[in-house]
């Protein structure tokens, strides 16, 4: 299983593309609201059959950007959280526009499982940057969007933001196990790391 990594859009968002080079399965996690040539270039380049498209949260800044994906990806299923697909549909703030979210969604929750590659992708709320954020688990493998990044954690002071429930939420990873994280922006790191040099995990 391979990731590969696209900084995308127009503040910088990791854009996941975790695949698998023999039976070229593949899925996205987040697109950003610019998805790039190279991003496009990249998949078909690999020849790879997306089967997913996961959102780790509402924000334009991760999803703007979905039709035109799914334009060129029509069987990639769209995965977003029930309560940030509410927000999306209220228009609020710094969440995706609901005009450019015009995409039939698959709706998840907690402890919801995502078929993939003979294994499963868990999903896990990890509500705080916003109510309905949530990092997807696949092998070793934790995308956490904008809840956890390399020695911080998500702002919460956008509308749905809370930072007692992002705290929950940042000690709900830290008790996971030693995963690697693949942040919404910025490194990737792990969580042992961040047990030693992130503040908010102790
Ligand atoms: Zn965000």
């Amino acid at each position: 299983m391979k990731i590969k990594l696209f900084e995308e859009g127009s503040i910088g968002t990791n854009c996941f593309i975790v695949y698998d080079e023999a039976s070229k399965k593949a899925f996205c996690v987040d697109v950003s609201d610019r998805i790039s040539n190279k991003y496009f270039e990249f998949i078909d380049s690999k020849d790879l059959q997306i089967e997913y498209l996961l959102l780790t949260h509402g924000h334009y800044d991760h999803c703007a950007d979905v039709l035109r994906f799914i334009a060129r990806y029509p069987l990639a299923k769209v995965v977003i959280s029930e309560a940030d697909y509410q927000n999306i549909l209220s228009s609020r703030g710094v969440f995706c526009e609901r005009e450019r979210f015009a995409a039939p969604a698959v709706l998840v929750n907690d402890g919801d499982t995502i078929p993939f590659c003979g294994q499963t992708i868990q999903v896990i709320a990890t509500p705080g940057h916003t109510s309905g954020s949530v990092c997807y688990l696949y092998l070793n493998h934790l995308f956490c969007g904008d809840t956890v990044f390399d020695g911080s954690i998500g702002r919460t002071d956008l509308p749905t933001g809370s930072f007692f429930e992002i705290m929950k939420s940042v000690a709900k990873i830290s008790a996971l196990g030693d995963y690697q994280l693949y942040p919404g922006h910025m490194g990737v790191t792990d969580i042992a790391t961040q047990r030693r040099v992130n503040s908010f995990f102790r």
